[in-house]
Protein backbone atom coordinates (compact mmCIF):
# COMPACT_ATOMS: atom_id res chain seq x y z
CA UNK A 1 0.00 0.00 0.00
CA UNK A 2 1.18 3.62 -0.81
CA UNK A 3 1.70 5.77 2.15
CA UNK A 4 0.43 9.11 2.28
CA UNK A 5 2.46 11.60 3.04
CA UNK A 6 2.11 14.82 4.48
CA UNK A 7 4.88 17.26 4.60
CA UNK A 8 4.43 20.98 6.93
CA UNK A 9 5.38 23.28 4.49
CA UNK A 10 4.92 25.82 6.81
CA UNK A 11 4.02 25.86 10.70
CA UNK A 12 3.47 29.12 12.17
CA UNK A 13 1.32 32.14 12.39
CA UNK A 14 4.35 34.86 11.66
CA UNK A 15 6.63 34.79 9.25
CA UNK A 16 10.59 34.84 10.52
CA UNK A 17 13.71 33.82 8.39
CA UNK A 18 12.88 30.15 10.06
CA UNK A 19 9.25 30.01 10.93
CA UNK A 20 6.76 29.70 7.74
CA UNK A 21 2.99 30.37 7.48
CA UNK A 22 0.68 27.27 7.30
CA UNK A 23 0.84 25.34 4.37
CA UNK A 24 0.59 21.60 4.15
CA UNK A 25 1.17 19.55 1.21
CA UNK A 26 0.13 16.13 0.38
CA UNK A 27 1.81 13.69 -1.90
CA UNK A 28 3.33 16.27 -3.41
CA UNK A 29 -0.10 17.24 -5.69
CA UNK A 30 -2.73 18.36 -2.70
CA UNK A 31 -1.58 21.82 -0.90
CA UNK A 32 -3.71 22.73 1.75
CA UNK A 33 -3.49 26.39 2.78
CA UNK A 34 -1.11 28.92 1.10
CA UNK A 35 0.79 30.58 3.60
CA UNK A 36 4.27 29.11 2.45
CA UNK A 37 3.99 27.51 -1.26
CA UNK A 38 6.39 29.28 -3.17
CA UNK A 39 9.06 30.26 -0.56
CA UNK A 40 9.27 26.25 0.27
CA UNK A 41 9.66 24.81 -3.19
CA UNK A 42 11.32 24.61 -5.67
CA UNK A 43 9.44 25.39 -9.53
CA UNK A 44 9.43 22.10 -10.49
CA UNK A 45 7.41 20.94 -7.22
CA UNK A 46 5.18 23.81 -7.41
CA UNK A 47 4.57 23.15 -10.94
CA UNK A 48 2.94 19.57 -9.44
CA UNK A 49 0.54 21.22 -7.41
CA UNK A 50 -2.85 20.41 -8.46
CA UNK A 51 -5.25 21.60 -6.32
CA UNK A 52 -5.16 24.20 -2.74
CA UNK A 53 -7.90 23.84 -0.42
CA UNK A 54 -8.08 26.92 1.38
CA UNK A 55 -9.63 27.00 4.87
CA UNK A 56 -10.46 30.71 4.98
CA UNK A 57 -9.34 34.26 3.33
CA UNK A 58 -7.28 35.30 6.54
CA UNK A 59 -3.98 36.47 4.78
CA UNK A 60 -0.95 34.24 5.98
CA UNK A 61 -3.60 31.11 4.89
CA UNK A 62 -3.99 33.09 1.13
CA UNK A 63 -0.91 35.00 1.04
CA UNK A 64 1.14 32.29 -1.74
CA UNK A 65 -1.96 31.68 -4.61
CA UNK A 66 -0.90 35.35 -6.67
CA UNK A 67 2.66 34.04 -6.09
CA UNK A 68 2.09 30.43 -7.10
CA UNK A 69 0.04 31.90 -9.88
CA UNK A 70 2.86 33.87 -11.42
CA UNK A 71 5.20 30.98 -11.53
CA UNK A 72 2.77 28.75 -13.25
CA UNK A 73 1.30 31.54 -15.75
CA UNK A 74 5.26 31.64 -16.63
CA UNK A 75 5.77 27.82 -16.59
CA UNK A 76 2.69 26.71 -18.89
CA UNK A 77 1.23 24.95 -15.61
CA UNK A 78 -2.22 25.28 -13.70
CA UNK A 79 -3.83 24.74 -10.71
CA UNK A 80 -7.43 24.57 -9.58
CA UNK A 81 -8.21 26.79 -5.80
CA UNK A 82 -11.14 25.18 -3.83
CA UNK A 83 -12.76 27.04 -0.93
CA UNK A 84 -16.22 28.26 0.75
CA UNK A 85 -17.37 31.20 -0.97
CA UNK A 86 -16.08 33.69 1.08
CA UNK A 87 -12.77 32.88 0.73
CA UNK A 88 -12.52 32.65 -2.93
CA UNK A 89 -14.65 35.82 -3.16
CA UNK A 90 -11.75 37.82 -0.93
CA UNK A 91 -8.80 36.58 -3.06
CA UNK A 92 -11.12 37.39 -6.02
CA UNK A 93 -11.48 40.75 -5.21
CA UNK A 94 -8.64 41.59 -3.24
CA UNK A 95 -5.64 39.91 -4.81
CA UNK A 96 -6.25 38.89 -8.19
CA UNK A 97 -8.10 41.80 -9.10
CA UNK A 98 -5.73 43.33 -11.80
CA UNK A 99 -4.77 45.86 -9.67
CA UNK A 100 -2.49 44.36 -6.93
CA UNK A 101 -1.76 41.25 -9.16
CA UNK A 102 -3.01 40.26 -12.71
CA UNK A 103 -6.25 37.88 -12.40
CA UNK A 104 -5.04 34.63 -13.11
CA UNK A 105 -8.43 33.45 -13.61
CA UNK A 106 -8.58 35.13 -16.94
CA UNK A 107 -4.85 34.66 -17.95
CA UNK A 108 -3.84 33.16 -20.58
CA UNK A 109 -7.21 32.86 -21.90
CA UNK A 110 -7.24 29.53 -24.04
CA UNK A 111 -6.06 27.86 -20.61
CA UNK A 112 -6.27 29.98 -17.37
CA UNK A 113 -3.53 29.75 -14.91
CA UNK A 114 -6.20 29.18 -11.85
CA UNK A 115 -9.37 27.73 -11.77
CA UNK A 116 -11.92 28.60 -8.41
CA UNK A 117 -14.12 25.38 -7.42
CA UNK A 118 -16.33 26.16 -4.38
CA UNK A 119 -16.18 23.83 -2.03
CA UNK A 120 -19.84 22.94 0.54
CA UNK A 121 -19.54 22.02 3.48
CA UNK A 122 -20.72 18.61 4.43
CA UNK A 123 -20.50 17.23 1.32
CA UNK A 124 -17.54 14.93 0.15
CA UNK A 125 -15.91 15.67 -3.18
CA UNK A 126 -12.91 13.65 -4.94
CA UNK A 127 -10.41 15.88 -5.66
CA UNK A 128 -7.36 14.44 -7.60
CA UNK A 129 -8.04 11.26 -6.31
CA UNK A 130 -8.76 11.81 -3.17
CA UNK A 131 -12.24 12.07 -0.95
CA UNK A 132 -12.53 15.67 0.57
CA UNK A 133 -14.85 16.90 3.49
CA UNK A 134 -14.58 20.20 4.28
CA UNK A 135 -16.50 20.71 7.75
CA UNK A 136 -17.15 24.20 9.67
CA UNK A 137 -15.19 25.12 12.55
CA UNK A 138 -15.02 28.30 14.76
CA UNK A 139 -13.39 31.45 13.37
CA UNK A 140 -13.97 35.00 13.01
CA UNK A 141 -14.78 34.68 8.87
CA UNK A 142 -16.27 31.80 7.30
CA UNK A 143 -13.73 28.62 8.24
CA UNK A 144 -13.69 24.95 7.41
CA UNK A 145 -11.05 22.14 7.77
CA UNK A 146 -11.01 19.50 5.24
CA UNK A 147 -10.47 15.99 6.21
CA UNK A 148 -8.73 14.32 3.27
CA UNK A 149 -8.47 10.49 2.54
CA UNK A 150 -6.49 8.41 0.35
CA UNK A 151 -8.13 6.14 -1.98
CA UNK A 152 -7.03 3.27 0.71
CA UNK A 153 -8.58 4.72 3.32
CA UNK A 154 -6.06 6.52 5.39
CA UNK A 155 -7.07 9.97 6.33
CA UNK A 156 -6.13 13.55 7.77
CA UNK A 157 -8.10 15.96 9.16
CA UNK A 158 -6.60 19.70 9.47
CA UNK A 159 -8.75 22.21 11.44
CA UNK A 160 -7.50 24.84 9.81
CA UNK A 161 -7.33 28.28 12.37
CA UNK A 162 -10.43 27.21 15.07
CA UNK A 163 -11.70 28.16 18.57
CA UNK A 164 -13.31 25.75 21.23
CA UNK A 165 -16.43 23.92 20.46
CA UNK A 166 -15.17 21.26 17.65
CA UNK A 167 -17.78 18.45 19.11
CA UNK A 168 -19.90 18.76 16.19
CA UNK A 169 -17.38 18.70 13.76
CA UNK A 170 -15.97 15.54 15.59
CA UNK A 171 -19.04 14.22 14.49
CA UNK A 172 -18.39 14.51 11.21
CA UNK A 173 -14.59 13.03 10.80
CA UNK A 174 -12.38 10.21 12.41
CA UNK A 175 -8.43 11.08 11.16
CA UNK A 176 -5.58 9.00 11.81
CA UNK A 177 -3.83 12.16 12.00
CA UNK A 178 -5.30 15.26 13.25
CA UNK A 179 -3.68 18.49 12.37
CA UNK A 180 -5.01 21.02 14.91
CA UNK A 181 -4.00 24.87 15.38
CA UNK A 182 -2.58 25.48 18.31
CA UNK A 183 -1.56 30.08 18.69
CA UNK A 184 -0.66 30.88 22.02
CA UNK A 185 0.07 29.60 25.18
CA UNK A 186 -2.69 29.20 27.98
CA UNK A 187 -1.92 32.85 29.72
CA UNK A 188 -3.52 33.73 26.81
CA UNK A 189 -6.82 31.04 26.77
CA UNK A 190 -9.19 33.95 27.08
CA UNK A 191 -7.87 36.13 24.47
CA UNK A 192 -7.63 33.00 22.39
CA UNK A 193 -10.96 31.56 22.61
CA UNK A 194 -12.77 34.76 21.89
CA UNK A 195 -10.61 35.29 18.82
CA UNK A 196 -11.71 31.75 17.61
CA UNK A 197 -7.98 30.09 18.68
CA UNK A 198 -6.55 27.35 20.70
CA UNK A 199 -4.34 27.21 23.66
CA UNK A 200 -3.04 24.33 25.28
CA UNK A 201 -5.79 23.65 27.51
CA UNK A 202 -8.49 24.20 24.75
CA UNK A 203 -6.64 21.48 23.00
CA UNK A 204 -7.15 19.58 25.89
CA UNK A 205 -10.83 20.10 25.86
CA UNK A 206 -11.22 19.66 22.59
CA UNK A 207 -9.66 15.93 22.31
CA UNK A 208 -11.53 14.87 25.15
CA UNK A 209 -14.80 15.84 23.24
CA UNK A 210 -13.29 14.66 19.99
CA UNK A 211 -12.21 10.92 21.86
CA UNK A 212 -16.21 11.38 23.76
CA UNK A 213 -17.37 11.02 20.42
CA UNK A 214 -15.46 8.89 18.11
CA UNK A 215 -13.68 6.68 20.84
CA UNK A 216 -10.16 6.84 20.49
CA UNK A 217 -7.94 9.58 19.94
CA UNK A 218 -5.51 10.24 16.69
CA UNK A 219 -2.27 10.95 16.36
CA UNK A 220 -1.90 14.96 16.81
CA UNK A 221 -0.02 17.23 14.89
CA UNK A 222 0.17 21.37 16.23
CA UNK A 223 0.55 24.11 14.07
CA UNK A 224 -0.30 27.79 13.73
CA UNK A 225 1.86 28.49 16.33
CA UNK A 226 2.93 32.06 17.48
CA UNK A 227 6.76 31.86 17.35
CA UNK A 228 7.80 33.91 20.26
CA UNK A 229 5.23 31.72 22.80
CA UNK A 230 5.98 28.71 21.25
CA UNK A 231 8.85 27.22 24.32
CA UNK A 232 5.17 27.75 26.51
CA UNK A 233 3.26 26.04 24.22
CA UNK A 234 5.36 23.29 23.59
CA UNK A 235 5.82 22.70 27.82
CA UNK A 236 2.14 23.20 28.13
CA UNK A 237 1.25 20.83 24.84
CA UNK A 238 3.42 18.06 26.30
CA UNK A 239 1.84 18.38 30.11
CA UNK A 240 -1.88 17.68 27.90
CA UNK A 241 -0.15 15.16 25.83
CA UNK A 242 1.15 13.11 29.25
CA UNK A 243 -2.19 14.08 30.63
CA UNK A 244 -4.24 12.55 28.14
CA UNK A 245 -1.78 9.23 26.63
CA UNK A 246 -2.00 10.76 23.32
CA UNK A 247 0.95 11.67 20.70
CA UNK A 248 1.20 15.63 20.26
CA UNK A 249 4.05 16.64 18.15
CA UNK A 250 4.40 20.68 17.27
CA UNK A 251 4.82 20.87 13.48
CA UNK A 252 7.74 22.48 12.03
CA UNK A 253 8.77 23.74 8.63
CA UNK A 254 10.16 20.89 6.68
CA UNK A 255 8.70 17.74 9.23
CA UNK A 256 6.93 15.18 7.10
CA UNK A 257 4.35 12.34 8.57
CA UNK A 258 3.86 9.43 6.38
CA UNK A 259 0.54 7.89 7.48
ZN1 LIG B 1 -7.42 33.10 10.58
ZN1 LIG C 1 -4.05 32.06 10.68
Amino acid sequence: MLKMKIRFLGAHNCERQDQKLVSLLIDGVLAIDAGSLTSSLPLEEQKKIKAVLLTHQHYDHVRDIPALAMNLFLGGAATRIYSIPAALDVLARHLLNDEIYPDFRQKPEQKPTLGFTVIEPHRAETIEGYTVLAVPVHHGVPTVGYQVTSGDGKSVFYTGDTGPGLSECWQRVSPKLLIIEVTSSDRFAEWAAGAGHLTPVLLKQELGSFQKVNGYLPRVAAVHMNPDLEEEIAAEVAAVAKELGCSITLAYEGMEISL
